[in-house]
């Protein structure tokens, strides 16, 4: 034989050795697993969540994980109202890194959805309707700010762009309070495999843990849900869900216009009536040596401050406001824009709500979150009781800027907004909510439980892609090993 037939025999077989290991390789590399996206369209940001959960086993608790998020620069897509493709375009980024972070032979069994939430309903005029709005003291909201013609041109436009990528487009869709209160709470239980186990005895099990209560705080709006076995004496604050073969009744309540930046908006609207409309005002919830100038625009852009609105104003004014850190004064600014009279029911949260006690534990994220850590890093006091609460509270707002800056130089565009928003939590989560020395110490403030951030988007896709089956025989077929 020809001398470089051997030769030419070894090259050949090391090459197809070479390539038998990258294709092994290939084939550890993607595993079988299943990816879901959901986009968290919210008020202030976007955010994009891929999960994950093995292809041959679809149920039970614990086994959908995150597998990665990816946060929207810019504001929420409902702050690009008046700016065609502004909202879209905003989306690509996070889009193009879902591309790149699921393998490709997923990419077209990979559901995609996207919800949107409080600044959306804003925008969408929710208020128009009293049923509906029965999550907010305003009861009538003006076009002119309100403009549901810009809430479908953006929902139209993100869904077009959405389908521009190789994903399972499931639908864009505005979530209603409840259902963003419902979803946060069965997102809570998810992760804490409250709902079923799996057993050693190779079954799954309800594992007869009670549930935990959630506590969500956005930007326009907050939510509260857990489940009671008191009477629900608002039809519209209940939601019967139906999970592994188990039935939950939960109280849900969502406060539109009550999310961080919409009650600081209010907050400044309302201290601005009641000083009379002067173009330079005292605000006591800022730190002392805090002063900042804005547009009178800036705060009546929102449905939520129409009920502090003066008959007419310059738009372009300048107002100045100056810190004070008083924290009486602002306890009581902050009290104002919460209405605590003419409950209709056995008893209320507050602005008219029926809210049953408190019971159980909670997890609290969102903005709770990052006010909790704030105060607590800040102040050098663990908040874990009411008396902890306004403790830490008091010692934040009697903070000068300058103090603060050296504390926490990385938060440094927030810092004037902490002591009113401390305020703010303390009100609604003791006197509004009722929290007490025994329910508050039961309230644990998270962001993430385990590697998963903890909010409403992952109940969602667990519920709208079947994850969850309501009943726990069609369960059993499909887990029992
Ligand atoms: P998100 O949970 O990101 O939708 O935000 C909810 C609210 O928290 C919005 O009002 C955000 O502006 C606000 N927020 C985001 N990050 C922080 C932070 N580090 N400290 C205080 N508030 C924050």
């Amino acid at each position: 034989a020809h001398p470089a037939v051997p030769i030419a025999l070894l090259v050949f077989g090391i090459v197809a050795i070479l390539l038998l290991t990258l294709t092994a390789d290939d084939v550890r590399e993607t595993p079988g697993f299943m990816y879901g996206i959901v986009l968290d369209a919210g008020s202030s940001h976007t955010a994009l969540y891929i999960y994950k959960w093995p292809a041959d086993k679809q149920n039970g608790t614990g086994v959908v994980t995150q597998h990665s998020e990816c946060h929207v620069k810019g504001g929420g897509i409902s702050s690009y109202a008046g700016q065609q493709g502004g909202a879209a375009q905003s989306l690509e980024t996070c889009l193009d890194q879902a591309v790149k972070n699921i393998p490709k032979e997923r990419h077209r069994l990979t559901p995609v959805y996207l919800g949107a939430t409080a600044g959306m309903r804003l925008l969408h005029s929710y208020g128009c309707n009293y049923q509906q709005f029965s999550e907010v003291r305003l009861l009538f909201v003006p076009t002119s700010i309100s403009n549901p013609e810009q809430s479908v041109q953006i929902l139209l436009e993100v869904t077009e762009k959405i389908q521009s990528y190789p994903f399972n487009f499931q639908g864009v869709a505005i979530l209603s309070g409840q259902e963003e209160g419902a979803y946060g709470w069965v997102t809570v239980n998810y992760l804490l495999e409250n709902f079923i186990k799996y057993g050693f005895v190779g079954h799954w099990l309800s594992p007869g843990r009670p549930t935990v209560g959630a506590l969500d705080f956005g930007g326009a709006s907050t939510q509260i849900t857990f489940a009671t076995q008191e009477k629900i004496e608002d039809e519209h604050d209940m939601m019967k869900l139906h999970l592994y073969g188990q039935e939950y009744s939960l109280y849900t309540h969502s406060f539109l216009c009550y999310g961080q930046d919409q009650v600081l908006k209010r907050l400044l609207a309302q201290i601005l009536k009641s000083q009379g409309y002067s173009l330079a005002i005292t605000h006591p919830c800022y730190p002392a040596g805090h002063i900042q100038s804005l547009k009178l625009n800036s705060i009546f852009d929102s449905p939520c401050t129409v009920m502090y609105k003066p008959s007419s104003y310059n738009a372009q004014a300048s107002l100045t406001v100056q810190g004070s850190g008083h924290y009486e004064h602002c306890l009581g600014n902050v009290s104002e824009t919460f209405s605590f009279d003419g409950c209709p029911f056995s008893r209320c949260s507050f602005d008219k709500v029926f809210q049953p006690n408190v019971s159980g534990s909670f997890m609290a994220f969102s903005a709770f979150f990052y006010i909790h850590s704030f105060l607590q890093r800040v102040t050098g006091i663990t908040v874990s009781t009411p008396a902890q609460l306004e403790e830490a509270t008091k010692t934040l707002c009697r903070m000068s800027i300058n103090q603060m800056l050296l504390l926490a130089p990385e938060q440094k565009s927030r810092l004037q907004d902490y002591c009113a928003s401390s305020v703010y939590v303390k009100v609604l989560m003791l006197r509004g909510y009722r929290f007490d020395e025994t329910s508050f110490p039961r309230v644990s403030f998270q962001q993430k439980a385990g590697d998963a951030s903890v909010g409403w988007a992952l109940g969602y896709m667990l519920t709208l892609s079947n994850l969850m089956p309501a009943e726990q025989a069609s369960l059993r077929k499909s887990l029992t090993p």
